[in-house]
């Protein structure tokens, strides 16, 4: 569902003119654009800082997209740590970087701001690496003719990154900033994340002890009217089955039985008869070798095999991958996959392995209630409704480490854009800050709005 007025009206003016528009209001002192009549005094200071930090916000926009950060370029994504940490500083924040060496990695942006007044701990997510490495050709930020930005990582996810310190400020604006105790992680590693993931997400999760609300300012599904509230999960999988080498002239027979390739044959089509028709739940087999002998090689994503039209194959390696939406749910489908695994053709054999998974971001009323303010806010400011993204069309993300922990999550109010994981990575420049805003203004209201008027 794409609710379509508002977000359109935002698509139609583009580029600088926005800005030189918005620069001019703010000069002549006008009553700002429509929708803004609902907004309380303190709410209007937070646009208005937003408005008033969007060119320098460009500009840094412009320069971390400019610093490669592939998640393995360790040195990029330290450079890209430092713009940043300047940035939080300035905004009153103590910044710590961590070194990712234990678990592979360049390491995590960390950043604290306890407020005066704090009341409500809040997490802030997001991150500092891009799937570009050193190797790959898209490295600088180009402007389009019709007035987009293409470039690696500028909406997945510095453009995020960007929005988020666009809230920071607005809350500092409208006079709020001290009722938050503001966590800030900003992971080097989110499109590869370290093993042992453990060690990995340990800092994202400590900051997330106690947190009250968790906000991801990742892209999304690239539509500013939804945000995502749910996740999907994803866990590899590797099943091994095993066959008696014979004469092909005797498959069938006892004592031969159907070979190793019969048996993975039967393995895979009862997962997609058993699994493929449960909402949210996908089961997808990525690379199959079998024959006389097969093995996979490397990082598990090559492999090779062998074997001859006339030898019952020996043996097959299929690995695949599982989404699911909550944990129960991945339970369950582990469950069915070893049953079925368990059965064998005659003369067979067959085993599965499931791997570390990446967890869901399940569904919950907290989330749902945080969607709803993110919702009214967003029309308070005249930019219409927001509604959640469809979980099957959400990728995996950080805010998932923590959506068991933090009662109230909400992810995807980064910059939206599209092509993301591509060459074609594209955000609109002219949107930046629309996001902030509806972050800002209902953080504001999240805080008894009535007091903050
Ligand atoms: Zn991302």
């Amino acid at each position: 569902l794409r609710p379509a007025a508002p977000a359109r009206k935002l698509d139609v003016v583009r580029g600088p003119l926005v800005h030189v528009l918005a620069t001019l209001l703010l000069a002549a002192n006008l009553p700002a654009p429509s929708g803004a009549a609902t907004l309380a005094p303190a709410e209007r200071r937070a646009v208005s800082a937003i408005d008033g930090a969007l060119s320098g916000a460009l500009e840094l926009l412009e320069r971390l997209v400019n610093q490669n950060s592939g998640t393995l370029d360790t040195a990029g994504v330290a450079a890209v740590a430092r713009m940043l940490a300047p940035e939080l500083e300035s905004l009153g924040f103590r910044s710590e970087w961590r070194d990712g060496r234990t678990w592979g990695r360049a390491g995590h942006l960390l950043a604290f701001r306890r407020g005066a007044r704090a009341r409500h701990a809040l997490l802030l997510i997001g991150h500092l690496d891009t799937v570009f490495e050193l190797d790959s050709p898209f490295q600088r930020l180009e402007r389009l003719p019709d007035g987009r930005w293409r470039g690696p990582g500028v909406c997945d996810m510095k453009g995020g990154d960007v929005e988020m310190l666009l809230v920071v400020r607005a809350l500092r604006a409208a006079s709020v900033l001290e009722r938050f105790d503001v966590r800030i992680v900003l992971n080097g590693d989110e499109e590869r994340t370290g093993r042992p993931t453990a060690l990995a997400r340990a800092d994202l999760l400590a900051a997330a002890a106690g947190c009250e609300l968790a906000i991801g300012f990742e892209d999304g599904a690239g539509d500013p009217a939804q945000a995502v509230v749910a996740r999907r999960g994803a866990q590899g999988w590797r099943l091994r089955t095993a066959g008696h080498a014979a004469h092909s002239s005797q498959i069938f027979r006892e004592g031969v039985g159907a070979g190793a390739v019969y048996e993975a044959a039967r393995i895979l089509e009862a997962f997609r008869d058993t699994l493929a028709s449960e909402p949210h739940l996908t089961c997808n087999a990525g690379l199959v070798l079998g024959g006389s002998r097969a093995s996979l090689e490397g990082d598990g994503a090559r492999g090779s095999a062998a074997g001859k039209t006339n030898v019952v194959p020996e043996s097959t390696v299929v690995t695949g991958d599982l989404r699911a939406l909550t944990d129960e749910q991945f339970e369950r489908a582990r469950a069915t996959m070893t049953r079925i695994v368990s059965r064998h053709l005659p003369g067979t054999d067959a085993a599965i392995e499931f791997e570390e998974a990446f967890p869901p971001l399940a569904p919950g009323p907290g989330h749902d209630e945080l969607l709803t303010r993110f919702d009214a806010a967003s029309r308070a400011l005249g930019l219409g409704p927001v509604a959640a993204t469809n979980p099957d069309d959400a990728g995996a993300a950080d805010i998932s480490f923590v959506g068991g922990i933090v009662p109230r999550a909400l992810d995807g109010v980064g910059l939206a854009g599209s092509g993301g994981h591509s060459a074609h990575e594209t955000g609109d420049p002219a949107v930046l800050g629309t996001n902030a805003k509806r972050v800002a203004v209902m953080l504001i209201r999240y805080d008894g709005g009535a007091e903050a008027r």
